[in-house]
């Protein structure tokens, strides 16, 4: 089960890349299922030993669905619809062929024909959750049974014989491609965290900024109320010269551990520079957040971290919606300097600094 690697709260996530990755390679199948469906007039022809008519419509009849696809293709997005509209071709194309059929007087040659499908629904199957296409490849001996019911194929029950074992081989096959694409799912994501963490102290580093802000405008993508704050360890070079750059090291895991003690699930600690931090706090009243300001420096000054006594300033803004987060980053920033300028040790909210 894909459960044993994937976490469930994850798995709607995971079928998501699975299918971005593989969009293309099933969509373009999906296509070819419709264009592969045509030509089977050539061998139409070939039976008849004449121009089929007859087969005409229904084998060009697919072009319809395939144009209305073509035209949508690029606003196929999420995996849900993309398992809805792709796996619409190879039961197009098999009921294209029950329509031909009809008309044919060798209905034998219907078995390759529904042999063929099963490799159009593994080229589908490969973007699409396994859990789905189970049930969406079932139907193909659905559509079998029912057109025999007007079709009569003489060899009605080796057309069975055969499905079966290629409808189990295809969803082995897509088991195992669905467990591959799921270690190579979970290297990516460990590197994507990588790329946004910072290795020593776990807290966020600079590039998760990137994600939380809407590239074209600058802005913070949460509607929610937030306050900036710009944290500064005070007097750190001392404590590098004094103990050590790795008990220097020890204090910075201290610090962002006090922080996390504090800060919700919806918080974020950024790892600015050096031993510099932000902390995004959403949802917060810039009162409720000079309320967790004054906790946290009130903390770690208290607090034995097994080196040194550290003590904190901190530069806090609300962040204005309409603003570039610079902007806000620069203001903590002006009020940081401030807290540093008049004492350390203390938070400076910027809104009191105009005054
Ligand atoms: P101030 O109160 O004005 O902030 O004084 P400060 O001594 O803390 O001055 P500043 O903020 O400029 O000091 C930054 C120091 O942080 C310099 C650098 O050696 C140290 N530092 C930066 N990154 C690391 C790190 O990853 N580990 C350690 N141990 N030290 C670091
Ligand atoms: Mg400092
Ligand atoms: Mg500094």
């Amino acid at each position: 089960m894909i459960t044993s690697k994937i976490k469930k709260e994850e798995l709607d996530d995971f079928y998501q890349s699975k299918f971005e990755y593989y969009r293309n390679v099933s969509g373009y199948s999906a296509m070819l299922i419709a264009l592969l469906e045509m030509t089977y007039f050539v061998t139409d022809c070939q039976i008849f030993g004449r121009f089929a008519y007859e087969t005409l419509v229904p084998r060009f009849f697919i072009a319809i669905p395939l144009l209305i696809f073509w035209y949508f293709y690029p606003q196929i997005q999420t995996y849900k619809l993309g398992t809805l509209c792709y796996y619409i071709f190879p039961h197009a194309a098999m009921w294209c062929t029950i329509w031909a059929i009809w008309y044919l007087p060798n209905r034998d040659f219907a078995r390759e024909g529904f042999i063929i499908m099963h490799f159009a629904f593994l080229a589908i199957g490969i973007a699409t959750p396994l859990k789905y296409h189970i049930i969406v490849h079932a139907c193909l001996l659905l559509n079998i049974v029912i057109s025999n019911m007007w079709n009569h194929y003489a060899s009605f029950s080796l057309m069975i014989t055969l499905a079966l074992p290629l409808y189990i081989g295809v969803v082995l096959m897509l088991y195992i491609l669905e467990n591959s694409y799921a270690d190579q799912y979970l290297i990516k994501k460990k590197l994507e965290y990588s790329s946004i963490s910072d290795e020593l102290t776990g807290a966020f580093n600079r590039h998760k900024l990137d994600e939380l802000v809407d590239k074209s405008t600058g802005r913070f993508t949460f509607s929610k109320n937030t306050v900036l704050l710009m944290l500064d360890i005070d007097y750190f070079k001392k404590v590098n010269d004094t103990y050590g750059h790795e008990a220097g090291d020890e204090i910075l895991k201290f610090v962002v551990s006090e922080i996390k003690n504090q800060v919700y699930g919806k918080d974020y600690i950024i790892r600015w520079g050096g031993e510099e931090f932000i902390i995004l706090l959403v949802d917060y009243t810039t009162d409720q957040a000079l309320r967790f300001a004054e906790k946290l420096r009130a903390s770690i000054e208290s607090s034995d971290n097994g080196i040194c006594p550290v003590t904190i300033s901190v530069g806090l803004c609300r962040y204005n919606k309409n603003e570039n987060y610079h902007d806000t980053i620069d203001k903590a920033d002006q009020a940081l300097y401030y807290a540093k300028e008049h004492g350390r040790n203390q938070v400076i909210n910027y809104a009191d600094m105009e005054k």
